[in-house]
């Protein structure tokens, strides 16, 4: 056992209720992990206050440490606070369901219209593209150059303002069976005037089914930002949060949800067309935390784990009246858990240190099956267990006589090394073997 597992087991153990003490030390390191991921500050503060008037008094699962536990339940609240996930496009029953992508220069929206097209067209849609982007000559060609790709037409017509391209488009639509339309608009570096009166005279004009708000998440506050000036100067509906591929841990999502109210509906998570996902609020919140997979490993551990049967179990262990019986409960225990490989990797910092340590769930399996053909007798005391029982328990369990004795070799000296811990207790105490 490394230094590094030693510690993290230790730190597994519980200790009754959660209090403003321990909240407080969970709390401090997600602070620092959401404002790490660019979440707004008064946004963490807010939401640091929440979570700690919801935790106290909770009481603490016994095989985590309350901070992790305090972990598990930001991540409850993250969701929450990035709301349902409603990644449903409304389409219109009959006529042309109009969609308009909104958003600065370069966040993403003439990729994003071609993912959304394909999309549609998965679904069945005729989808036409509208080439809207007048600003930037080479904007119409990469519209036209997905378009191909996609084999989805592309509408444009040279010499027209955006506002008019946009209605022309809609018209062909309509005489042609299209029955979505994808408006791709300008952008600008940054916000100004013009910008906002054309997508405003676009809006005006043609009111779009829904307008979603494109934005690039690795830009961070500034993605929060140009949001808020968004959605009160424009309005939309939803957002689309691109290059989610990049290394940022997302924190945009959740100030931009806590900001305009307006949920996320899709993640760009790559230039490549099929690169679009819908927005699952559960994995973003595990992403903005970046803590190892903490979450999960809390979930699992109040499923699977009852800790009293633990302390049962250590105590017959100290007490060296430890059964087939009782090991077999425990392998259960540890299956319910997942695959073994897969829990430390969850645990923060261990991961990657696995690979030397070798688990074989295979033979795990095959232990189960090999005790399970026992009888309870022969379980609890297993020096009963003579040549012809070894057989039938081989038999049983399709393994081999050889397979049996080793299991049963392989107890003996467990149980023996128990028994030396046993006189070696305040040692195994410290160092946090047993609660
Ligand atoms: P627009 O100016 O808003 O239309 O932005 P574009 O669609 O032209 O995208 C700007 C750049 O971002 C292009 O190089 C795209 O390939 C790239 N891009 C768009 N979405 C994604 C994404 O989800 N992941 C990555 N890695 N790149 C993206
Ligand atoms: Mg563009």
């Amino acid at each position: 056992i490394t230094n590094s597992l030693e510690a993290v087991l230790g730190k597994f153990r519980g200790k009754g209720r959660l209090t403003e003490g321990n909240i407080k030390d969970g709390l401090h390191e997600v602070r620092l992990a959401l404002l790490e991921a660019d979440v707004n500050y008064k946004v963490v503060k807010n939401f640091i206050k929440q979570v700690t008037e919801r935790s106290v008094g909770e009481e603490v699962i016994k095989s985590v440490a309350p901070g992790q536990q305090v972990v598990k339940i930001v991540h409850d609240e993250l969701i929450k606070l990035m709301g349902e996930s409603d990644t449903s496009i409304p389409f219109k029953e009959g006529g042309q369901t109009v969609v308009m992508l909104v958003g600065l220069q370069g966040s993403g929206k003439t990729t994003t219209a071609g993912k959304l097209a394909r999309l549609m067209l998965s679904k069945g849609k005729k989808p036409l593209l509208a080439a809207a982007d007048i600003q930037r000559p080479a904007a119409v060609e990469q519209l036209k150059t997905l378009g191909r790709q996609l084999d989805i037409q592309v509408y444009f017509e040279k010499d027209l303002p955006p506002t008019k391209i946009c209605s022309e488009a809609i018209k062909y639509a309509k005489e042609n069976g299209h029955d979505v339309v994808i408006l791709d608009t300008a952008g600008r570096l940054h916000i100004d005037n013009e910008l906002m009166l054309e997508l405003r005279e676009i809006k005006d004009t043609l009111t779009p089914d829904q307008i979603y708000f494109v934005c690039d998440a690795m830009t961070g506050q500034d993605a929060v930002n140009s949001a808020r000036e968004f959605d009160e100067q424009l309005g939309f509906d939803g957002v689309i949060l691109s290059k989610l591929d990049g290394d940022t841990r997302g924190g945009a999502a959740l100030s931009i949800r806590a900001v305009t109210g307006k949920p996320i509906k899709f993640v760009g998570i790559g230039e490549k067309l099929d690169r679009l996902e819908e927005f699952h609020p559960d994995r973003m919140a595990s992403r903005i935390l970046g803590m190892g997979d903490v979450v999960s490993l809390v979930e699992r551990a109040q499923q699977a784990i009852d800790f009293e049967e633990a302390q049962n179990l250590s105590r017959k262990i100290q007490s060296d009246t430890l059964s087939l019986e009782d090991f077999l409960m425990q392998l259960q225990q540890i299956k319910k858990m997942g695959p073994i490989k897969e829990i430390m990797g969850m645990i923060p910092g261990l991961g990657n240190k696995m690979d030397g340590l070798n688990f074989d769930e295979k033979q795990l399996e095959k232990v189960e099956a090999i005790i399970k053909s026992m009888t309870i007798q022969e379980r609890l005391i297993p020096d009963m267990i003579n040549g012809s029982r070894r057989q039938r328990v081989a038999k049983g369990s399709g393994t081999t006589v050889q397979d049996v004795n080793q299991l049963l070799k392989q107890f003996k000296s467990m149980k023996k090394l128990m028994k030396h811990f046993k006189g070696n207790e305040k040692g195994l105490k410290k160092k946090g073997m047993f609660p």
